[in-house]
């Protein structure tokens, strides 16, 4: 394909291809046909990155706020410049519509923006002592760091695992999701060309079970950092604890949407539809439970099922598609294993429930109402376009099935009660609360969550001092 670029791991500054090394087919979801090869790490290939890494970090530490800043804000410049033909092939190996690819590469330029301002303001503090004594506490970078991102967002992912170390001052060995790697590297790429020391960011690419274990053994390594599923979360979790290292987890959720009797129901309906279409549902912030005050239960459902079948589902190159393929060949197969379990378990299926066509990996915006609580998907991330709706009697049976889930993630309320607001703030178990807004993203906020969903958080200032280690010095 003539636009998706050629692709390579990333080096000591070398590009490295080929060989006799592994490949992985890099799939188009939109058509099921590959689109490149992709070359996968061999051990020595990640002894190298470890190498690299630990020089780089020996340099990097040392560097200047000044220095750092330097580079994370050249290459958010440089995405910039670069945002059609980084979304181009973001939308080529995901999927997504190209508004959202487009909408990636800017958050993630603004994300090193807002860094580069954080690369200031790692203070410590001075304690209080007698004169002629002093003590302080300082925020290091914690080390070469192993990031690990998943596909479904291929540009923001990286960009969070990459500018949380190079703020801080540490280095960073990123495996980015083999399905989209040009993403990936082209936000390791921008940082190279503003002049990050090569050594400082590798992208490397593998068998993703060989390369964790490999890199999370080295005593190289002081931190991982991960996003993806539960499940291999907590696996990579107990690698992590041999070496005892600092672990950022952004694992699942399961959204909840609490919708209470005194809201504008159309505003509610247009904002939450929009925000279940975006990337197929393949978001971990997705809304996917939608719990309802049950005197605007039928007309929530209605109004909700009317909305998402009328989604345009297309091409994401296609200037009119509102919702795209699904990521891969996994996802439509999980969809279609709930629809027929909660159908099997007595629940309704009001919209969609097949996939689209017998090319690429499309599926149909679907609705599930009135699903018991043992069927799979009301206990399970669906991650992708599945809605499910029932009614509930009161605010505390509402908070109640919001919290039922191991799961916190984000939540979402809509009430125009402040007293409410207030409580379902307090309330509600998860590490971003959404009221009356679909949005719980932004650069300068913590961005993580609560339960299994994880621990630590990116984004915001919190992002970078994720990557730092406190120390205390004493002075007699
Ligand atoms: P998966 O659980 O196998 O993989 C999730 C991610 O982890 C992928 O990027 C994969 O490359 C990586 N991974 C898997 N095993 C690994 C290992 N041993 N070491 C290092 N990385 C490893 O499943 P999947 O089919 O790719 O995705 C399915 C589920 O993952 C979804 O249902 C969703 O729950 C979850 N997921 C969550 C997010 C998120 O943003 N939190 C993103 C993608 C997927």
């Amino acid at each position: 394909m003539s636009d998706y670029p050629s692709l390579h791991m990333l080096i000591d500054g070398d590009k490295i291809t080929g060989g006799s090394r592994r490949t992985f087919d890099v799939i188009n979801p939109a058509t099921g046909e590959t689109i490149a090869d992709l070359p996968l790490a061999g051990s020595d290939d990640l002894d190298r990155a470890l190498e690299a890494a630990d020089a780089g970090f020996a340099t990097w530490r040392k560097s200047t706020p000044d220095e750092r800043s330097k580079v994370l804000r050249g290459a958010a410049r440089l995405m910039r410049e670069r945002q059609e033909s980084i979304a181009r092939a973001a939308t080529l190996e995901e999927g997504k519509p190209l508004a959202e690819s487009r909408a990636e590469v800017m958050f993630a330029a603004e994300l090193f923006e807002f860094y580069a301002g954080e690369c200031y303001r790692t203070y410590g503090r001075e304690l209080v002592r007698p004169a002629g004594k002093r003590a302080s506490v300082r925020h290091e970078p914690v080390g070469p760091v192993a990031a690990f991102a998943p596909w479904n967002f291929p540009v923001i992912n990286p960009a969070r695992k990459l500018g949380g170390p190079i703020a801080a001052g540490c280095s960073v060995i990123l495996k980015s999701a083999e399905e989209t790697p040009a993403s990936a590297l082209a936000m390791v790429q921008a940082l190279h060309d503003a002049e990050l020391p090569p050594n400082v960011a590798q992208a490397v690419f593998g068998v993703p079970d060989e390369v964790s274990r490999h890199l999370l053994a080295s005593p190289i390594v002081r931190k991982l950092s991960f996003t993806g599923s539960v499940e291999v979360g907590k696996h990579l979790s107990k690698l992590a604890a041999d070496n005892m290292l600092r672990t950022t987890m952004e694992l699942g959720g399961h959204g909840p949407v609490l919708v209470f009797g005194d809201v504008e129901m159309g505003r509610v309906l247009d904002t939450v539809v929009a925000a279940k279409r975006r990337n197929c549902g393949q978001v971990c912030i997705s809304p996917t439970r939608f719990i309802v005050a049950e005197e605007r239960f039928e007309e929530f459902r209605d109004g909700f099922v009317e909305r998402i079948a009328a989604t345009r589902v297309g091409n994401g190159l296609d200037k009119d598609t509102q919702m795209g393929p699904m990521a891969n060949d996994r996802r439509p197969e999980a969809m279609e294993r709930f629809v027929a379990d909660a159908r099997d378990k007595g629940a309704q299926v009001d919209t969609g429930g097949s996939r689209i066509g017998n090319r690429g990996y499309f599926f149909e915006p679907t609705v599930i109402s009135e699903a018991p609580l043992e069927a799979e998907v009301m206990s399970e991330e669906p991650f992708g376009p599945l809605a499910l709706i029932n009614s509930y009697a009161g605010e505390e049976a509402m908070i109640a099935e919001a919290n039922r889930l191991p799961f916190g993630l984000a939540a979402y309320a809509w009430t125009n009660d402040a007293e409410r607001q207030r409580r379902l703030a307090d309330g509600i178990e998860a590490g971003m609360v959404g009221i009356n807004t679909a949005g719980v993203s932004a650069p300068d906020a913590p961005f993580g969550g609560v339960k299994w969903s994880g621990h630590g958080s990116e984004d915001g200032p919190e992002g970078v001092l994720a990557c730092m280690v406190v120390k205390a010095v004493h002075e007699g």
